[in-house]
């Protein structure tokens, strides 16, 4: 086994402090992770899908290390660590392990597509106060155009979320993609989800390169 594997180290895209607003409650520290078993065509950061982008690699301990710097901050506002990417549930034992770190002093959130094996998400939500899931579009044909993947197993780990997880902690966002979804795609997608319990829905439309970019 490699020194890497051992340490549970983790390349991250980017390490972005003091937001406010966009990453769940509080002031946050969003630890956006490389890698991502999705294609989307209007990708907002691409740098996670290159295998050549300039990375910083960080194991769970000297992450938390990094992060105590705002350690006032998230407890004095009630918030913490957003993990995204990138697809955090593509490393649910780094989490696993700066949940540890933390001790529960810091809010954790996950932003997640859910494409990922069930197991990945069964370790992480325990742990995690609130998830904000890029749904995209519930149809599997527009789906697979934007993603490149089906969304068979999102709809799997949606469906042991809503048993499993407090429905109030889950913001779904379910954009108008341009050129791939319409208005109508969007409220299917809405219905679907609220058929679950979820009523938390972020709706937005993507903006594509003539007025710059907004995805996951
Ligand atoms: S938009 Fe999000 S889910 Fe899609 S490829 Fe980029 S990082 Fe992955």
């Amino acid at each position: 086994m490699t020194d890497k594997l051992v340490r549970n180290e983790a390349p991250f895209i980017g390490v972005n402090r003091h937001r406010i607003g966009v990453d769940g409650e509080g002031v946050t520290t969003l630890a956006a992770f490389h890698g991502c078993p999705l294609r989307c065509r209007y990708c907002l950061n691409p740098a996670c899908l290159d295998a050549d982008a300039p990375v910083r690699s960080f194991t769970p301990e000297s992450l938390y290390r990094q992060l105590q710097i705002d350690d006032l901050y998230f407890v004095a506002t009630g918030g913490g660590v957003c993990f995204g990417g990138g697809e955090p549930l593509l490393r649910p034992e780094f989490i696993r392990q700066f949940h540890e770190c933390c001790t529960g002093r810091w809010k954790i959130t996950v932003e997640t597509s859910l494409n990922v094996p069930l197991p990945s998400l069964q370790t992480v939500a325990p742990l995690t106060n609130d998830f904000i899931v890029d749904i995209k579009d519930a149809n599997d044909g527009i789906y697979t155009a934007y993603t490149g993947k089906s969304n068979a197993q999102v709809w799997e780990n949606l469906k042991w979320l809503a048993a499993h997880y407090d429905r109030a902690h889950v913001i779904l966002r379910t954009p108008i993609i341009p050129e791939f979804n319409t208005e109508k795609d969007v409220e299917r997608s809405v219905l679907m989800i609220n058929d679950l319990g979820f009523e938390k829905i972020d709706r937005f439309t993507y903006r594509t390169s003539q007025s710059g970019t907004q995805s996951s």
